[in-house]
């Protein structure tokens, strides 16, 4: 394998995008970064703290003192281990408000590309081959019908014990769809170098092992 390789793994909410990430990390051996828990760690920090989205100058004060790191598999905000409290259906709508930030982006942008910069990763999110690591060594487009995501996020809410109705998460997941489409700032999109995986009917194993095939065949 090439010395250092960074696997950029982007695509629409619910496409299956983290666990496929998690997996291909643990079999490589190396980190993984969860981009998209980093939006979620600050729509917490914003909610808790009751800050208005269009309070720029608060927001900016808010991220100014905010420390977001990754050990251990954990998320960690200023301190406190957040895995399980970003993972809200209320989050995951304020997460993809506050990524539409310029501030928010600029300063995380920043230290996705610092967690980058001198190791191995796989990273995930919605820009990350067309923006934090333009010029990764692999770069995945992971898609699913919004119905299949929606039916997967479903589930993933019910073993938490959040009852939700499965008409109310797909609207949701095709809001958050255009959200982060057509947002102006790094909207979501396949860089023209990424290799594109329709996931819908296919298990987490069969698109983890088509992946791992890739990086092989091509180191
Ligand atoms: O991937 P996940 O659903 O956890 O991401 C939460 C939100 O963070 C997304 O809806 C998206 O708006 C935003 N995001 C982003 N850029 C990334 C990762 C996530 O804008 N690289």
């Amino acid at each position: 394998m090439k010395n250092k390789i960074r696997i950029a793994i982007d695509g629409p909410s619910g496409a299956g995008k983290s666990t496929i990430a998690k997996r291909v990390a643990k079999e490589l051996g190396i980190d993984y970064i969860d981009t998209g828990a980093m939006y979620r760690a600050v729509a917490y920090k914003v909610l808790h703290n009751q800050i208005d989205l269009n309070d720029v100058e608060s927001i900016k004060k808010m991220l100014s003192e905010t420390n977001i790191d990754f050990i251990n598999g954990n998320i960690i905000l200023d301190d406190e281990i957040i895995n399980d409290k970003i993972r809200t259906h209320e989050i995951s709508r304020m997460a993809s408000d506050v990524s539409a930030l310029q501030v928010v982006r600029d300063k995380l942008v920043a230290l996705q590309r610092k967690m980058g910069q001198h190791k191995s990763v796989v990273m995930d999110g919605r820009d990350i081959g067309t923006n934090v690591l333009i010029d990764a060594e692999y770069k995945f487009f992971v898609t699913a019908t919004a119905s299949e995501r929606a039916r997967r996020r479903w589930l993933e809410l019910l073993e938490k014990d959040e009852k939700v109705d499965l008409k109310q998460v797909e609207a949701d997941i095709i809001d958050r769809d255009n959200n982060d489409s057509m947002r102006e700032l790094n909207p979501l999109r396949k860089a023209e170098d990424a290799i594109e995986l329709d996931t819908t009917g296919m298990t987490i194993e069969e698109v983890t092992d088509e992946i791992l095939e890739v990086i092989k065949w091509q180191s």
